[in-house]
């Protein structure tokens, strides 16, 4: 049975890690969020809607969001070498994907939103994290979304589909499976999957990933209303 599997931090099957977001912790950016989950650690600064100087990534009729992921190099066991990499370089583009759809670009045309999604201590997961993040981040910056994205991943360890994994499940487990959702629809606007999964665990997978992620969406809320009730 999945629910009698002990985790290595005694977690349930369902169980996520300790979740904590803040709203608005940057002074100079236009919106910005701190979250921690787990041993994972990630700020995340929003810019925009603005216009560019770099003018070739402008269009007339649209907004535009660029989207940078970074790991600061203390933030894994081993020194991560500064800069961007293949791996960065894919995150940053499917967080821009997964909250492109919250987003009604076609108001800004000719303009950019620029977030920026610092990695301080990474412990799994931090794709997920970083978009739950950023979603905070808009709202702070005051940019109207149809719905505020949140990620959470499932995944397979010893056989079994468990949720939120952590980095030591996710470099020992089987499968690894990130999503993003707009809670309200519940439409998926991140879906990866890396390892091998049966069709009926890959359906469970989501389906906790699903669950996750709405319980994240209420603390997102409660980072926003914190933030928002205290500064009359
Ligand atoms: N990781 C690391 N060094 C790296 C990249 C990743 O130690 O250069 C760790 C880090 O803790 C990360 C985890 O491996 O969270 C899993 O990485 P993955 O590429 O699966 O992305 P994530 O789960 O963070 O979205």
């Amino acid at each position: 049975m999945m629910s009698k599997m002990i985790r290595h931090d005694s977690r349930e099957f369902d169980e996520l890690r300790p979740i904590k977001i803040e709203a608005g912790v940057l002074e100079r950016a236009d919106g910005s969020a701190y979250l921690e989950v787990g041993g994972n650690k990630i700020l995340v600064a929003v810019y925009g809607p603005r216009e560019s100087y770099i003018r070739r990534l402008l269009k007339p009729n649209t907004g535009v969001i660029r989207c940078r992921y970074n790991m600061a190099p203390f933030s894994v066991d081993d020194r991560k070498r500064p800069g961007p990499d293949r791996r960065s370089s894919e995150i940053s583009k499917i967080t821009a994907d997964a909250l492109r759809p919250a987003l009604m670009l076609e108001n800004y045309p000719r303009s950019m939103i620029d977030i920026y999604i610092e990695v301080i201590e990474a412990e799994g997961g931090t794709r997920c994290a970083g978009i739950t993040a950023a979603s905070v981040a808009l709202v702070d910056a005051g940019i109207p979304m149809k719905d505020i994205v949140v990620g959470c991943a499932a995944g397979k360890v010893n056989d079994a589909v468990v949720l939120d994994l952590s980095e030591v499940e996710d470099k020992e487990g089987q499968a690894d499976v990130p999503i993003a959702i707009m809670p309200r629809t519940g439409e998926i606007t991140l879906l990866q999957s890396d390892g091998d999964l049966s069709e009926e665990e890959f359906s469970q997978a989501i389906e906790l990933a699903m669950e996750g992620c709405r319980k994240i969406s209420e603390i997102q809320k409660e980072a926003l209303m914190k933030k928002y009730s205290t500064e009359q």
